[in-house]
């Protein structure tokens, strides 16, 4: 039996940098990743793909924002399901592509991910996670008061819409994604983090205007389906110690334990590396057991010890 992997993909698998965003840009780094996943299917990975969509996500809102006084807006529960949708279609046919040269039987299958989070959760108290355009402050108040928005002033560029990120509780689509990978499909699944969704009493789930760290839900994701190894594939070849400073120094193997000192001393910087690795501690502490951190290009040559952050339990 094939060993199973999420391998969460980041922002630099759809945009390579601020001049290459159009879809058909997004399409040429998409297949470009897409093929470091196949050699890594190719080598007898089943692999379960998720990835980001801030960007994404950020492009659907401006559309629906300027086309507001002719059209509906789009909620940001269906940006995440447009995306996933988008995203998935993309990753598909790349993989088609990739399996059709390479000769691999294989089809991937995109799998539109609800996640499921807690309405007490404190981050709804607190939105942090700043979405959509700069506004005036006129604008701001305007749209805090007829749509119960919370907007603040963001370090004097302007004003901005910050929704909740609440944490992961469970992946509703959980065992759809399970029975795929068991049938020998290959997985896209809960892109941005999955569509938040909150439970009522009687059962009945409803999206929410909140964004999940798609890490975390990576993370959730390998445990729950219990996957042989967690890969966080992002633009950055491997973790380093005192990153971007003189004394910088990557890092080969480190152990659950010295993540977590690490994490304490400061190394790994809020919201881009300090996720990642509060992810992978996740995953190790639900019995996880193996994390790896690299980039796509890096992906199988990781695999092979040769490169990339390999943490262990
Ligand atoms: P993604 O889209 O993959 O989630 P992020 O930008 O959120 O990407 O996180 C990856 C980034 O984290 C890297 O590009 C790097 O600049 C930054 N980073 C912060 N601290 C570290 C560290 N200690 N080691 C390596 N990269 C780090
Ligand atoms: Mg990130």
């Amino acid at each position: 039996m094939n060993k199973v992997a999420v391998v969460a993909v980041g922002g630099n698998s759809l945009i390579k940098d601020k001049g290459r965003k159009s879809v058909p840009d997004q399409y040429e780094a998409a297949a470009e990743s897409m093929g470091h996943i196949a050699g890594m299917i190719e080598g007898g990975w089943d692999v379960v793909i998720t990835h980001g969509n801030g960007p994404q996500v950020g492009f659907i809102l401006r559309r629906s924002e300027l086309s507001k006084h002719e059209l509906h807006e789009v909620p940001l529960d269906y940006c995440g399901a447009d995306t996933q949708g988008a995203i998935g279609y993309m990753f598909q046919q790349s993989l088609f592509n990739e399996f059709t040269r390479r000769g691999i039987e294989k089809q991937a299958a995109t799998v539109v991910t609800q996640v499921l989070v807690d309405r007490n959760d404190p981050a709804f108290e607190a939105p942090t996670k700043p979405i959509g355009s700069f506004m005036d402050e006129s604008t701001a108040t305007q749209r805090a008061d007829a749509e119960g928005w919370v907007v603040v002033e963001d370090a004097g560029r302007g004003w901005r819409r910050v929704v909740p990120s609440p944490l992961p509780v469970r992946i509703v689509q959980q065992d759809a994604i399970d029975s795929l990978i068991g049938d020998g499909f290959v997985v896209i699944a809960v892109g941005g983090g999955g569509i938040p969704v909150v439970q009522d009493e009687a059962g009945n789930l409803t999206g929410v205007e909140a964004v999940i760290d798609k890490d975390f839900a990576s993370a959730l994701l390998a445990s729950q389906i219990g996957a042989d190894l967690l890969l966080i594939s992002t633009a950055v070849p491997q973790i380093a110690l005192n990153y971007g400073q003189p004394e910088q120094q990557w890092i080969d193997t480190m152990t659950l334990a010295e993540a977590k000192a690490y994490m304490e001393q400061g190394h790994f910087a809020k919201g881009s590396m300090e996720p990642k690795v509060q992810a992978i501690i996740n995953y190790l502490e639900a019995g996880g057991k193996e994390a790896l951190v690299t980039d796509p290009d890096n992906i199988e040559r990781a695999l092979a010890g040769e490169t990339g952050t390999r943490i262990v339990p």
